[in-house]
């Protein structure tokens, strides 16, 4: 029997009978589009993160996108954001054509590295976009000091971070807005695109509302343009039931990472990851980080054992950001040591200590 990476076959048989009952409901009362759920599960992630609003929308690119879009952030401005992320963040940047500038990364928590930000603001920088990647927060008051200081929004992309903390805030409620996706890989994720924003700021979050609303507040007449961003009531509906487990989930996640830092520590040639004192990660994914990446992976695989590059190439180096298509191109040699080197190993809910151990013998098989 292999270890997949994730297992939401067993996320489901825990919580089928609620979930079955949820969706059943959805489909008996045929509210299909916004409604009581989609409004409570507002409410409720409001209050889980800790904001004054919440704005469901339909996948966490979009959240990206609205937010900016919201801020009028467009042609001509800069966005700071780092370049060891998945592709949608920068993509949203450049979708609403803002240049997104790419600092460093630190090493171990392959987070935004904050100290370079500061050379990183220019006349036209508008905002920051930190990620919190793998699910630990970016170190954020000398993020929110600098956007202070010169004036810039920090809209956090939270989108594999749902329920981290730091210094006893909620991920999604340190910036002036952050975005949420609940694709189904998610530490809370639904079943099929889902997407949220928070913030505190009244005017911005009507802002969003509006332009994920085909840029309306009143059917059938509009004064802006907008997209067509919603998030299902069936989704709504799925997320309502999960919710509620997401702190043990993450619990659980934290637990097996600790596990694996354990019984990895040591080993030459593998780099674990890095976890820092200012809060609690939720472990989105646990990263390795290797010269000998292929080799290992290879024998993961042989194994039947679930892993992935997490990310195989850097944003800056991606073709759609070359310096044939108009952008600077920058060196950061941390994010380009993580190319081809940085891997993931199966740390989900529900891992048992004898999966990790496996896991743990095959790649001290190959290092070790
Ligand atoms: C998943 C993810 C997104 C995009 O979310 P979607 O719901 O897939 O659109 C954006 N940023 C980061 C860091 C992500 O991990």
């Amino acid at each position: 029997m292999g270890i997949p990476l994730l297992d939401l076959k067993a996320q489901y048989r825990e919580l089928q009978t609620e979930l079955d009952a949820a969706i059943g409901d959805v489909m008996a009362n045929a509210a299909f589009i916004g409604g009581p759920r989609v409004a409570e599960l507002e409410a409720a992630i409001a209050e889980y993160c800790g904001t004054r609003h919440a704005v469901a929308c339909g996948n966490g690119t979009d959240a990206l996108f609205l937010i900016l879009a919201a801020l009028g952030i467009g042609k001509g401005d800069e966005v700071i954001t780092t370049p060891f992320t998945f592709f949608a963040t920068a993509e949203a940047i450049a979708h609403v054509g803002a240049t997104p500038v790419f600092v460093d990364i630190e090493h171990g928590t392959y987070n935004m590295d904050v100290a370079l930000l500061e050379a990183a603001v220019t006349p036209a920088t508008k905002a920051i976009m930190p990620v919190h990647i793998f699910g630990q927060c970016v170190d954020m008051d000398p993020v929110l000091e600098l956007a202070e200081r010169h004036g810039l929004y920090v809209i956090e992309d939270a989108c594999q971070a749902i329920g981290a903390t730091y210094k006893g805030k909620r991920a999604g409620s340190i910036g002036h807005a952050a975005a949420f996706s609940f694709f189904p890989s998610k530490n809370l994720g639904c079943a099929g695109d889902g997407g949220i924003i928070t913030t505190d700021d009244d005017d911005l979050a009507a802002r969003a509302r509006k332009i994920a609303s085909h840029g309306t507040t009143k059917k059938y007449f509009h004064d802006t343009l907008g997209v067509n961003s919603r998030l299902d009531a069936l989704q709504a509906a799925i997320l309502l039931v999960k919710l509620p487990h997401l702190d043990r989930w993450n619990a659980e996640r934290r637990a097996a990472a600790a596990v694996y830092d354990e019984l990895l520590a040591g080993t030459p040639d593998l780099e674990l990851p890095v976890t820092r004192e200012f809060g609690e990660a939720v472990y989105h994914l646990y990263i390795v980080k290797s010269s000998r990446a292929a080799e290992i992976m290879d024998a993961l695989k042989a194994a039947e054992i679930g892993t992935a590059l997490y990310y195989p190439l850097a944003l800056h180096e991606q073709e759609v950001f070359t310096a044939e298509a108009g952008y600077t191109q920058p060196s950061l040699p941390v994010a380009e040591s993580c190319d081809a080197a940085t891997f993931a190993l199966p740390c989900f809910p529900g891992i048992t200590r004898e999966q990790q151990e496996r896991v743990v013998e095959v790649v001290r098989e190959v290092v070790g």
